[in-house]
């Protein structure tokens, strides 16, 4: 399996915790991407390419934020969030207006 790119292999990331109940600290928590094996699927690698794409195409192409956007395609901004980051299926209607092709 392919070494999970968030962590680079090591199961945890540096970083801040915020508890919200006004604490949080900083330190090495489990990762969020591969829930601390190091490693994560080829599906999860290819997903998270296409997010990516996904957030190109809204910032360098339509030049517009994740709330201006979400709503022209009946989403909210946090499902379209979701999309950019390979965590939900993008729409059809969607993955053709970024130009994505055949599935
Ligand atoms: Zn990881």
């Amino acid at each position: 399996m392919p070494t999970c790119p968030d962590c680079n292999g090591q199961g945890e990331t540096f970083r801040f915790v915020d508890y919200r109940d006004g604490h949080g600290e900083h330190g090495y928590f489990p990762c969020d991407e591969c829930g601390g094996t190091g490693q994560v699927s080829e599906e999860r690698i290819k997903a998270r390419a296409v997010g990516k794409q996904l957030r190109d195409w809204r910032v360098h192409t339509l030049h517009m934020s994740l709330r201006d956007v979400a709503p022209r395609f009946g989403l909210t901004a946090v499902e379209l969030s979701h999309m950019e980051h390979g965590r939900i299926p993008i729409p059809d209607v969607l993955w053709e207006a970024a130009g994505f092709g055949e599935r």
